[in-house]
């Protein structure tokens, strides 16, 4: 069995203690004449030996036992700062996993995971999910006009203003470059289109400065309600079809599959 400094000491401590208690006893015994015998000057040195036991236990309790509690009470709370610290740090690389660090919406992988469990959960319920894939137009000639650092600035926006029209249980992602995708669970075909085209008509609001100019853009947006029956990338395939459907007829507008 092997101790700890900390438990050695503690022993050594109550072992002087108790020999202090007894000797104390022994002084009492003697001096009243009861187990122990020897009259006044036994019962003095039994009374000698257990103040120098006390002495000795208050000297072994403020010099090693002490300061032993305080450095192990210190390196519990140090060690509970760094877990705590550990845990936050965890979590906010968790989240930069999953985030777009740029506009703060979720990335493709969690879009793409997101997709395959609602699919898988929602097969057994029956209800339905819809996606829609945006796009922003001309986006290219934005960069080249304004720089890139207005460009950003323009899928910040972009970014925010998809946000601000979804609800909780819906995922809002940055698939990349300047497109972004909504997956809303629990919606009708009616209600997609038109959750599309008020963002359309949100972003085609969207003022961007840049220098003196006041900036405008559009985006298009392809919309696909899931069959029951199809994978995540059939799904996507067939809304990424009608983006490409809204690009050919003109840009700024909403198609359905
Ligand atoms: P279309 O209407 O057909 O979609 O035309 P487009 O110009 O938007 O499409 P294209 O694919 O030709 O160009 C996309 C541009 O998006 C090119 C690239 O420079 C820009 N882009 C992609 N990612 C970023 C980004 O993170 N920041 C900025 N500023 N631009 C980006
Ligand atoms: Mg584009
Ligand atoms: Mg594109």
């Amino acid at each position: 069995m092997r101790f700890y400094k900390a438990e050695l000491f503690f022993f050594l401590l109550i072992g002087l203690v108790g020999l202090g208690g007894v000797s104390a006893w022994a002084a009492f015994s003697a001096a009243t004449g009861g187990y122990i015998v020897g009259g006044v000057e036994t019962a003095a040195r039994f009374a000698f030996m257990s103040a120098i036991l006390s002495g000795l236990s208050i000297f072994c309790a403020a010099t090693l036992v002490f300061p032993l509690m305080a450095s192990g009470l210190r390196e519990q709370g140090k060690l509970r700062k760094m877990t705590e610290s550990l845990s936050v740090r965890s979590q906010s690389l968790e989240h930069a996993a999953v985030t777009d660090s740029m506009t703060g919406l979720y990335n493709r992988r969690y879009f793409d995971e997101a997709l395959g469990e609602y699919l898988n959960a929602f097969r057994s319920i029956n209800k339905p999910i819809g996606m829609v894939i945006f796009d922003l137009d001309h986006f290219k000639q934005v960069n080249d006009t304004h720089g890139h650092d207005v460009g950003d600035e323009v899928l910040r926006q972009v970014a925010e203003c998809l946000h601000m029209f979804t609800r909780y249980h819906d995922v809002v992602a940055r698939l990349g470059g300047e497109e972004f995708a909504i997956l809303s669970p629990n919606i009708s075909d009616r209600q997609l289109r038109s959750l599309a085209d008020r963002i359309r008509l949100a972003v085609s609001q969207l003022t961007v400065e840049s220098g003196n100019v006041a900036l405008r853009v559009t985006i298009s947006a392809g919309i696909a309600i899931w069959d029951g029956t199809e994978r995540g990338d059939e799904l996507y395939r067939r809304a990424d079809r009608q983006l490409y459907e809204a690009k050919r007829q003109g840009r700024n507008r909403v198609c359905a599959a």
